[in-house]
Parts: structure tokens; sequence; C-alpha cells
């Protein structure tokens, strides 16, 4: 679940550190009478690498394990040691990758020297005194977040609100002048941050120029095997291609809304930012209730199915395992079994969060998760087993190269199963006896649109503002008016009082502060209808595609896996290859996946004023 109560914690836990917070130690720089180094050097540099990251990467898993199996103050100090060590160690070999940028070795020691700089989302500088200033602010800004309240009235206590209490009003309230009230409260959190983010982006840009990049946000751009000014337009070219429906979604959005709010929704503007069900408005699911179609109800429910027939979790894991075995892949190790959590402990503090887990980094595979008997929790088990079968595909590869194909993959695999736990797999599996009659899908299809395609342009929008700022377009005079252009071009949303310089309201955004970057989420959003769209295909389905499972599909199956176990081996285009056939995203899969809803909203909004 990437981005629903939790908005910012993947379910997959990457093994190592992606980011670098620690004073990195010796630079590349080669003093005079120092031997160019060799071929061989670079042979022997990555051999040390993948010794030591396999050794690492598994002491941190272990400790990660423990740790948010078995809260308490001594896991949390001995995993944050453990991860603390990796950090450092990445950041030194990051660095020492540089030293060979000159040096001709074979194709595949090239990407993993190149890898190994990029699997930094911030470089700190080699001068011990501004690593360190970096550091300390990195932490700040994390405290100014994590810290972050407001209070109706400072006098009252229980007027207070962190993020979840804000997150429960956005969801729940259909109060316009409250909604108002604690958006604006929300966003206070933010200005102490404004300086700080500043220097922090004048600090890792010079630790990103040391490696050899332009900015930290040409560094994160550097990742997607094109040139990082391409790569920018190739995210438009898919933005474009979403967009006439987004388009669609948003105009019956604000009819819909101006029926409940009134006049504080624009007949023809943006949207009001507060009045979408999230703070951020990055997924609007929760005001489904208020845009939901007349009789789109399924005429089932899979909770009270899987709490009639008294499924437990591990019957539920179980059949998320099947859907797997039925593509051909093998049945889960005997350690999985062993070794996952799957109900919540009565006697101690977990974190319940779902996340999928490869310890050893080759069979060790694990899922961690407070399974209830839900719908969601059905679903979520499937996409977490994605991540399984990913990591167990590519364990074969060298320890730079086990990973998804660009970070986009990842989270894309586990939502494209997902996609295909549709009411004609529920049937397949004996749960449910009927599919309902697809002139009922609306309502289904609404509630996704109003997590994925309202999630789209704000997954694109945050890095785009990130970018600016890194590349010195965006100065820090102008953060905030920048923000909101951002938001207004690709959201089409707008805030409902004046915000000025005296705020920071990007920083009132988690992956800000804690700089996650976004782009993954965009493109994992884009990717799965891709995948979704091109396993339908190989299992020969001829029902609509929002409809179809690949669920025993062998030949879906078997492509699924020619891309899986390429792991990050090779440019993400040619894993893309493998599973569509085309070297390029495409975003008309999610066109094709939401036609009828696209139909619907035509004749809904028809006469109605479109775009703002
Ligand atoms: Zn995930």
């Amino acid at each position: 679940m990437r981005h629903v109560i939790f908005p910012d914690m993947c379910m997959f836990i990457r093994w190592f550190a992606i980011v670098a917070l620690a004073a990195a130690i010796g630079c590349g720089g080669r003093g005079a009478g120092t031997p160019a180094p060799t071929a061989a050097d670079a042979a022997a540099f990555l051999v040390t690498v993948n010794e030591t990251m396999l050794r690492l990467g598994v002491e941190q898993n272990q400790s990660g394990w423990v740790q948010q199996n078995f809260i308490t103050d001594d896991t949390e100090a001995l995993a944050a040691k453990v991860n603390q060590r990796s950090i450092d160690t990445i950041a030194r070999f990051a660095k020492d990758a540089t030293k060979y940028d000159k040096v001709e070795v074979p194709a595949d020691q090239r990407r993993q020297l190149n890898l190994l700089k990029l699997s930094l989302v911030m470089a700190t500088p080699s001068d011990a005194k501004e690593a360190e200033e970096l550091t300390t602010i990195m932490a700040r800004l994390e405290g100014l977040y994590g810290k972050g309240r407001w209070c109706g009235n400072p006098e009252k206590p229980d007027t207070c609100l962190n993020i979840d209490g804000v997150t429960k009003v956005m969801a729940t309230t259909r109060e316009e002048k409250r909604l108002r009230e604690v958006w604006e409260g929300w966003q206070t959190i933010a200005p102490p941050m404004r300086k700080d983010y500043a220097r922090f982006a004048e600090l890792s840009n010079k630790g990103a120029k040391e490696l050899g990049f332009p900015d930290t946000g040409a560094m994160w751009r550097a990742k997607y095997d094109m040139p990082p000014d391409e790569f920018t337009k190739e995210l438009d070219r898919l933005w474009d291609q979403v967009r006439p429906l987004y388009l669609q979604l948003h105009a019956y959005v604000r009819m819909k809304l101006r029926a409940k709010y009134g006049d504080a929704v624009p007949a023809t503007g943006p949207l009001p930012a507060h009045l979408l069900g999230n703070v951020w408005a990055q997924d609007w699911q929760n005001i489904y209730p208020l845009v939901a179609p007349a009789n789109a109800d399924p005429g089932y429910s899979l909770t009270d199915i899987l709490k009639r027939r008294n499924l437990g979790a591990l019957d539920m894991v179980r059949a998320g395992e099947r859907f797997y075995t039925s593509l051909g892949f093998a049945p889960l190790p005997k350690t999985f079994w062993e070794r996952s959590l799957f109900i919540r402990p009565k006697d101690r503090e977990v974190v319940c969060h779902a996340s999928a887990w490869d310890i050893d980094l080759v069979a060790d595979i694990r899922i961690k998760m407070c399974i209830d008997q839900t719908e969601e929790d059905f679903t979520t088990i499937h996409h977490e087993l994605g991540h399984n079968f990913y990591q167990r595909a590519y364990k074969d590869q060298p320890i730079l190269f086990r990973d998804s194909a660009n970070d986009g993959f990842h989270e894309a695999i586990g939502d494209t199963i997902a996609l295909s736990v549709t009411p004609e797999y529920l049937v397949k599996i004996g749960l449910l006896d009927k599919a309902p009659d697809t002139a009922r899908d609306i309502g289904l299809l609404m509630s996704r649109a109003l997590d994925k395609i309202a999630f789209l342009p704000f997954g694109l929008l945050i890095d785009q503002w990130r970018w600016k700022v890194f590349s010195g377009e965006v100065k820090a005079d102008a953060y905030n008016r920048a923000w909101w252009e951002l938001r207004l071009k690709y959201q089409g949303v707008a805030p409902p009082s004046a915000r000025g310089e005296d705020f920071f309201d990007p920083g009132a955004k988690y992956h800000v502060p804690d700089n996650t970057p976004d782009t993954r989420y965009f493109l994992a959003d884009i990717l799965q209808f891709q995948f979704h769209r091109a396993l339908a295909k190989e299992a020969g389905c001829t029902v609509p595609l929002h409809r179809c499972s690949t669920y025993a599909s062998k030949e879906a199956g078997a492509r699924l896996n020619a891309m899986l176990s390429m792991g990050q081996s090779r440019p993400w285009q040619d894993a893309l290859e493998a599973l569509t056939g085309s070297r390029q995203m495409d975003a008309t899969a999610i066109i094709d996946y939401f036609a009828p809803l696209k139909q619907w909203l035509d004749e809904q909004t028809k006469g109605q004023p479109i775009g703002w």
C-alpha cells in the first residue's frame, strides 16, 4: 500500500540503504605517484563489494527483521547501528567506484560500478564538516516532520493533531470549514524547515558533483538507463497519454464536490486542495461516497465471504501462493511458513505495516503482515508475494543486480498481480459462485481511478519540484510559488487560501524532508497496467482488461519469470521487452483498463467544463 494511510512506506524492504546520511570517507582522487587503476583492480574491487554487501545486507535484514518484530529501545539501537554501518560502507564504495570511471571494463562490470554510484539518494560532500552539517540537517528535517503537530487550541492538548489525526480528519470529515482549518493547520509544521532545506539542497548537490553528477536531481534521473533530460521528457510523454482520462475524472469530481460544498468549489477552476480526502490530494479514494456512481454495488463482499467461510490468515496466504504456483512458479520454501509474521502478536509491539523481505538475499523470503479477514488484506497478500517471487527470481545475479529493473518495477509487480484479483479469479478459486454483471463495474473502476489515476500527477510533480530546486532553476525565495504552480499545472489543484513565501508547503509532505524520490511510484502506477495488459494477452484473455485474471496461465508465468529473473542486470528497457515485447513504457494500457469508466465519465460530464 504505497501511499494510502501511511503514505510513505513501501511494502518492500530494500535490503541495502538507499540514503547515505553518513560522512563519506576518502574520495576518489589519486595522489601523485599512485599507479593508475587497471581493469583487474576494478574486477577485484567488485568482488570485495559483492562480498561485503552480501554480508552487510544480511546483517541489516536480520537486525531490521528483529527490530520490527520486537520493538524495543535495544532492538532499535542495534538496528540503527547496523544500518549506519551499511550506509557508511556503501557511501565509501560509491565514491571509490569513481576511480574506475576511465578504466575499460566489461559491460556488466561497468553496469555494477554505475549502479553502485547510483545506489545513493544523497551523496554527502567529502569535507568532513560539511558532511556532518548535512547529516545534522537531515536528522532535523525528519525530526520536524515526525514531531509535527497542529493544535487547534494550544491551551488544550486534546485539540492537537499529528499526521495520523490529520489524515483521519481529511478522510472522514465533510465540513468545509473544519477541513480548511486542519489543512492549513498541518502546513504550519513546515515553515521551520525552509532554511534547512535550502542548505540541504546546496550541500547534497556538492556531494553529487563529487560523484560526477551536475546536481542531486540529475543523479536521481541518471538511474533510468537514459540521458537525464530525455527521461524528464519521457515522464511528460507518459503523463500526456493519461491526461485526457484525468481531465474527465477531475471534471466529474469537481461537479460532485460542487454539489456537496457549493461555491467553495469553483465551477470551472482547479479543485480545492483540502476537499479531496487526503491532505496532499494525492489519493482521492476517501471521497468515494461523494462521487459514487448509482447502482454500482458489485453485489458481493469478499470480506463477508472470507468471514463466512472462516478463512484464516494462513488460508489467505496459501491462496496467494497458489496464484503464483498456478503461473508455474515453485512453491514458497518451508522457511517462509516458519518465519513469516502473519498475525498481530498479543504480547509485544510490532510494525504491522505489510512488507516483504529477502533476509539472506537468496532463499529466506518472508512477509510481515498483521492479516485481517478483509478483501484489502487478501489483495495485499498477492501484492507482497509479488515482491517475494521477484526476489527469488533474481537470486542468482551478482548482488548489485539483485533488485528490480528500475525502481518502479518492484512495486509494479505486486500491483500487477493484485490487478488479477478479479471476480472471475474468485470464481475460479471457489470463493464466489458467480461473477457479477459487468454493468456494475463502474463503481470498482471509479474507486481504483480515485487511487491510481488521481495519484499520477502528484507522483510526477513532487520530483519535478525537487529537480528544479536542485538544479537552481527554483531559488529559495520562490519555493512555495513553484510548488503551487506545479500543483496547478499537473493536478489542477489550488490551495484554499493564499500561500506566500512565509510558507513551505512542500515540507508538509513526508517525502520532502525525508528525501525519498517519488518518481518510482509514478512509474509503478504506469507500468503495472502495461504489465497486466501484456500478461493478459499472453493468457489469451478475451474479457475486458479490468476483468482479466492471469491466474493459471503458464504462458503468462513464463513471460513474467523471464523478466523477473533478469533483476537489474540489464537496462530496464530489456526487462520491459522480455515481458511486454516493447522497449518503451506505455500508459495507453491505463486507458484500455479504464475504458468503461472513461465512457461513463464522458456521459456524466457532457456539457460540463473540462480542465481548469
Ligand atoms: Zn509493495
